[in-house]
């Protein structure tokens, strides 16, 4: 789960981490407010999406606008902050269509010295790492691609935290000393313990900013959390915005699926992820594009199933469905069923591919065939794959 920077601001501030003081605002009256709250001279008007890039990202339709400005009066804030507010900022992790803004964040302006990159992922084979590089603002990718041995990495344990000679070494690496290796030590521990607190999955302060006065400061937050461990944090369960989710996506977790849409134009409804995976892979080997990954889980039932259907057929790309079962604890007559099912409470307007294997599948087959459903049956994955992408295509 995705929050917005200024959220991330509060957990953080919460948590003893400095960040700059801000005021978020939903109209353009409040952010006459909040800049007059926070001295009437000058502030940074920025926009929260769940997004990054924003300071290079444009307005949809006013290129001139970028999602992040220093404004220096009540009328300049209002100004920016109407070219904002209900409209639709484009940025390198919004794709194209750009995602709308709802509220913008009116924070103090912060004299930067200096820009650095931080970060703490889970590294699969050890735990979290901290990552730190004194190229900070820029893309963490693009440093990571031309001179990885510009970004530092210290692991560390969840129980124990950074060790103080972790963070005196990535101080000095990172070039701080005097007041500022003070800071640091402060930040990097609490940063470190706010990650294993909320149980995130990335935690990204880019940039981490040294101020003039020698204090270092999260410029900008983005925190996501293990969905896995989120009825532990029924607060942060809270700060959750559907409406920067894809609506597709918000239905199937709510029904137990796990889907994440594409751009293609074949559904597949595929039980298993590894199986979901080398679908996807199958149908662009064949010359085809998925529309989606949808796992329905190994011991999906029939209202998961409809469900799923009801998702795939929604997405008006979709030009063709693709099911691909192999029955293990989902019996093959379950997902036989299931279609019959679907059939009956959703409809089918594109065709539909159907393999199954597994247990029961005689059975599952014979469902279908008396059936009488319009349904186009393959014998294997090649088969299959080859199908729908020629039914996708005609
Ligand atoms: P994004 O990563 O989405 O582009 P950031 O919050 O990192 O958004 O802001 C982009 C840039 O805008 C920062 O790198 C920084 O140079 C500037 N900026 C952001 N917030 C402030 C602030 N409070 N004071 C001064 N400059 C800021
Ligand atoms: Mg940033």
């Amino acid at each position: 789960m995705k929050i917005h920077e200024y959220q991330a601001k509060q957990i953080l501030a919460k948590a003893g981490v400095a960040v700059p003081r801000g005021i978020v605002a939903e109209s353009t009256e409040a952010v006459a407010d909040a800049f007059a709250a926070l001295g009437g001279k000058h502030a940074v008007v920025k926009a929260q999406i769940h997004a990054g890039g924003r300071g290079k990202g444009t307005v949809k339709g006013n290129a001139s606008q970028h999602g992040v400005q220093v404004v220096h009066s009540t009328d300049e804030a209002v100004l920016v902050a109407g070219n904002l507010l209900g409209q639709t900022l484009v940025t390198v992790q919004t794709g194209a269509e750009g995602q709308v803004v709802r509220r913008v964040l009116i924070e103090d302006v912060c004299e930067i010295a200096r820009e650095i990159y931080l970060g703490i992922v889970v590294d699969r084979s050890s735990g979290p790492v901290l990552l730190a590089s004194s190229q900070g603002g820029m893309e963490i990718e693009q440093i990571a691609a031309e001179s990885p041995e510009r970004i530092f990495r210290e692991p560390f344990r969840p129980d124990i935290g950074l060790h103080g000679f972790q963070i005196r070494k990535l101080a000095r690496k990172l070039g701080l000393s005097g007041t500022a290796a003070r800071s640091a030590a402060t930040f990097f521990t609490r940063l470190a313990d706010v990650f294993v607190n909320y149980d995130c999955s990335l935690v990204e302060i880019n940039p981490l900013v040294l101020t003039a006065h020698g204090e270092l400061l999260a410029l900008d937050a983005k925190m996501n959390f293990d969905d896995n461990s989120l009825f532990r944090h029924p607060d942060v369960l809270q700060l959750r915005d559907l409406a920067e989710e894809q609506p597709a996506e918000v239905h199937a977790a709510d029904a137990g699926l796990s889907y994440v849409k594409l751009d293609g134009n074949i559904g597949c409804l595929v039980n298993g992820a590894g199986l979901a995976m080398s679908t996807m892979d199958l149908i662009q080997y064949h010359g085809g594009q998925p529309a989606n990954f949808l796992d329905v889980g190994g011991g999906a039932n029939v209202h998961q199933v409809i469900e799923a259907f009801r998702i795939l057929l929604d997405d008006r790309n979709v030009r063709a469905v693709l099911v691909n079962i192999f029955g293990g604890i989902m019996h093959c007559t379950t997902i036989a069923e299931a279609i019959l099912a679907a059939y009956k409470s959703v409809g089918f307007n594109v065709p539909l591919i159907v393999r199954l294997e597994g247990t029961e599948v005689q059975q599952g087959r014979e469902i279908l065939a008396q059936s009488r459903l319009d349904i186009i049956t393959a014998d294997d994955l090649t088969d299959a794959a080859k199908k729908v992408v020629a039914a996708a295509a005609a």
